[in-house]
């Protein structure tokens, strides 16, 4: 018999253990909570080795057998994944850290880890027949999922609150997508979204409603194992909106572990958001399973603007199931921190990418981390997206004229 090219063997409710077929489309739990693909990990583990990975492709479906695709002809693909891990020693030497890593998420097809989630999401729609989809988003998820479904020749609906980036906007109408802007939050394009795809039985891939973008997020926590030589990390830091990546990081750790590809894994996961809306660092502190609502949330880094994720639960569990914390800082402290890493790593952050990096200045000072500790922060995308972040302050000259420079400190001599 053909070996399996996926081993996905059903989807979990994680509240109530309700099972769903994934050659079926599925949304949520007839509970209302989202599923969590399963796989056949004694399965997977014949053909997904250490050593048959040193010849796979350089991109996400090399761990093809840990992921929902179950056809290769379905998968849908611009090269998303293999970001590097770049170590930040000038960096981490600044704040205290002897091993920081960034995994750079920015080097994605659309800029952002979002590229993950739709290249999965996109392809097992594909799978399952579905010809057109609607999501609510913030602006890089819409980019994302009107990226992969051009790519897969399917139709997108796209709805995001109308000061929305505006970078996002015109890369989902350069990709021919259905562009819809409501005046309000991400939650109003979601109750438009809805309604769309009860109106026309249009395909609603809005976070966790459809089971697959984390599998693709998972990819994240795959690659962290197998490009740190299968040594887990001590802790993994990520910026928080709906919390899919965190709980896909864990998730795929977790496989990787069961299947006997490392031991032990002890890695802590950090939940990073930002102080205008930190509705799981609230729900943290207070002990609670599950967050409620953030009123007036209002942040720079839009990607963590979510008042109330579907997953806040499978989030909070993830942080304390192994030992982890959920810390806030502010737009100025992660704006600085943007700065710094531009500077000192050359790394040209994304505004909630930055804010792992104050949020582990923070962890160090305050003794949740120690100095000699190996941690992976996530910098979810690329700078260049956030355009209006950066101020232009530069002296301008006229032809011809010469530049004087007040002091060799200045020349960099
Ligand atoms: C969406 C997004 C996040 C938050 O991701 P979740 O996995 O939903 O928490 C963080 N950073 C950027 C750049 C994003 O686009
Ligand atoms: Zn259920």
């Amino acid at each position: 018999m053909a070996k399996k090219f996926s081993h996905i063997s059903e989807l979990v409710c994680p509240k109530c253990d309700r099972k769903y077929n994934p050659m079926e489309i599925q949304t949520l739990c007839s509970c209302g909570t989202p599923l969590v693909a399963s796989y056949d990990l004694e399965g997977a583990r014949e053909t997904l080795t250490k050593e048959s990975l040193k010849n796979r492709e350089q991109t996400m479906w090399r761990y093809h057998e840990l992921l929902p695709v179950t056809d290769r002809k379905n998968i849908t693909t611009l090269g998303e994944g293999m970001t590097p891990i770049l170590k930040s020693e000038r960096m981490g030497g600044k704040i205290g850290l002897k091993n920081l890593m960034v995994k750079d998420e920015g080097r994605n097809p659309s800029g952002t880890f979002k590229s993950r989630g739709s290249a999965s999401g996109v392809s097992k729609a594909r799978e399952l027949g579905i010809e057109a989809i609607t999501i609510p988003t913030n602006g890089n998820a819409g980019a994302a999922w009107a990226t992969y479904t051009a790519r897969a020749g399917m139709d997108a609906h796209i709805i995001m609150p109308v000061n929305g980036p505006s970078v996002a906007k015109r890369e989902i109408i350069s990709a021919g997508a259905n562009l819809y802007l409501v005046n309000g939050t991400i939650h109003d394009a979601g109750d438009l979204a809805d309604r769309l795809s009860e109106s026309y039985g249009i395909f609603n891939v809005a976070t966790l409603k459809e089971p697959y973008r984390l599998e693709g997020k998972k990819t994240m926590g795959l690659e962290i194992m197998e490009q740190l030589n299968w040594e887990a990390p001590d802790v993994v830091v990520y910026p928080t909106g709906g919390g899919v990546g965190l709980i896909g990081i864990n998730k795929g750790m977790r496989e990787l572990e069961e299947m006997g590809l490392y031991d032990n894994n002890i890695t802590r996961m950090v939940s990073v958001q930002a102080s205008g809306c930190a509705p799981i660092v609230k729900a943290f502190d207070e002990g609670k399973e599950e967050s409620e609502l953030w009123e007036n949330s209002n942040t720079v880094a839009f990607g963590m603007k979510v008042p109330k994720s579907l997953g806040d639960f499978m989030v909070l569990d993830a942080i304390r199931s192994t030992n982890g914390t959920a810390v806030e800082v502010t737009d100025e402290e992660l704006l600085e921190a943007k700065k710094e890493m531009g500077k000192s790593e050359g790394i040209f952050m994304c505004p909630e990418g930055a804010s792992t990096i104050a949020a582990v200045k923070k962890l160090v000072e305050s003794g949740d981390i120690d100095s000699d500790e190996r941690v992976v922060v996530i910098n979810t995308g690329s700078g260049l997206k956030y355009p209006n972040l950066v101020e232009v302050d530069a002296p301008i000259f006229e032809k011809g004229q010469e530049i004087i420079l007040e002091s060799l400190e200045e020349a960099g001599q």
